[in-house]
């Protein structure tokens, strides 16, 4: 699917004011900024702006303050400085969002000029969506940009709020984000091999569901294929279960077989007498768990069988790990999914989510990756087939 949005691309940005909603929530300890990854993926569009002389406002949430005023732990100084030391611009800093302070400092930029405010969850209106705020962001810039993917699926004032009262278009992430991840739908590469994974059935349903009609194989593992080894009438053990979700599981299976899709469940499991990095640990076929033991990761024969589908595979998308890789003892078949995507150096492999990203990384294996997604949420929102309000609210492409 094309993107059917304006971008950055199709306006005039020379001398405007040119206010942009990042996603700049990033890890901050002790006034020190960790993973810089956010920060980096935000850059394309800045450095455009800036190579075309625009004056650039940006805005960010960061962390969870409690919205009645500033928390020095929130504050997006230090993200300021980290964005000044990794682009090299001429970046400064308001400690204001809403206020004259703030409206003085957009007054004051020069074209070339980035200046970030204060965050915006600073003032508990963000959240609720309100107008007010809403029209103060606005009066800050001559046309809006979202380039926030990460909270795009949030309708919160400085997400949605300004394209009601200026141009609205996207940034250059949001744009890629966008197309790569719906481009799963359109015209993938075949064959699609969809690997789901991760605790829960009822977090990932809608995302399943929608893979069968795109792909030619899903593979489900980690937690959530217990629901499905429940449903078949398999013994779990103590493994984790929603019996809730059972019927739902079978009708995924049953819309697999109606769409000729292949749809591949663990065989053997690497299960534990509890849930620890020293616990006992033992193999255990599927449906075959005894009470007292619990799965916690796939076993090496369905590690085989998952990464032969993946070997032969053109297009991967990869949401949820395969078992509980935060701990050493369970992260075998995470790693082992991880490696055979990075192995398929002809395949487009496609990674969402905050824990496989993170599991991904964990490995050393991100730059084998094709696209690896910002968005963990709005990633799955876009994945289900859900408009993202961010994106909804920015101008149609002509
Ligand atoms: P993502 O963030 O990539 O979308 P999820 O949040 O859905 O992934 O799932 C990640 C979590 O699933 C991890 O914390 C992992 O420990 C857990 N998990 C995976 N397999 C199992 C399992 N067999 N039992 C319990 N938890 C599991
Ligand atoms: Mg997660």
């Amino acid at each position: 699917m094309a993107f059917t949005k304006k971008t950055i691309r199709d306006i005039d940005v020379d001398g405007k004011r040119v206010l942009v909603r990042v996603d700049f929530n990033v890890p901050v300890a002790d006034g020190v900024v960790g993973d810089t990854t956010r920060i980096q993926a935000a850059l394309p569009t800045i450095s455009y702006l800036v190579e075309h002389k625009a004056r650039v406002i940006l805005m960010s949430h960061l962390g969870r303050p409690k919205g009645d005023g500033p928390e020095a732990a929130f504050s997006l100084a230090p993200v300021a400085e980290k964005l000044a030391e990794l682009s090299g611009l001429d970046v400064h800093f308001v400690d204001d969002t809403y206020g004259e302070r703030a409206a003085a400092a957009v007054a004051e930029l020069a074209p070339g000029q980035v200046l970030v405010l204060e965050n915006v969850r600073f003032d508990k209106r963000e959240k609720k969506n309100d107008p007010e705020i809403a029209r103060t962001l606005a009066s800050y810039g001559d046309v809006f940009v979202l380039d926030a993917f990460g909270t795009a699926h949030r309708a919160q004032g400085s997400v949605v709020g300004p394209a009601e009262f200026i141009p609205a278009v996207a940034g250059l992430l949001l744009e890629k984000e966008v197309s790569t991840l719906s481009g799963l739908f359109s015209n993938p590469k075949r064959p699609f091999v969809a690997i789901l994974g991760g605790s829960k059935v009822s977090d990932k349903i809608g995302v399943i569901n929608r893979l069968l009609d795109s792909a030619d194989t899903v593979i489900v593992g980690g937690g959530m294929a217990y629901t499905f080894a429940k449903a078949q009438g398999g013994q779990i053990g103590d493994s984790l279960c929603e019996d809730d979700w059972c019927d739902r599981a079978l009708e995924m299976l049953a819309k697999a077989e109606k769409n000729g899709v292949q749809f591949l469940l663990p065989i053997d499991n690497v299960v534990a007498d509890a849930f620890a990095e020293d616990a006992n640990t033992k193999l255990a076929k599927t449906g075959e768990i005894e009470s007292g033991w619990e799965g916690l990761d796939i076993g090496p024969e369905t590690e085989q069988l998952f990464a032969k589908a993946v070997a032969d595979a053109k297009t991967v998308f990869w949401n949820g790990p395969c078992g509980v890789f935060e701990m050493d003892a369970f992260a075998h078949g995470t790693k082992a999914i991880a490696e055979a995507i990075a192995a398929n150096e002809s395949c487009d492999s496609v990674i969402g989510g905050g824990d496989s990203v993170a599991a991904v990384n964990k490995f050393g294996l991100a730059d084998k990756m094709t696209f690896i997604s910002t968005g963990g949420g709005a990633s799955m929102q876009l994945v289900e087939g859900k408009p993202l309000p961010g994106v909804e609210a920015l101008n149609d492409a002509e």
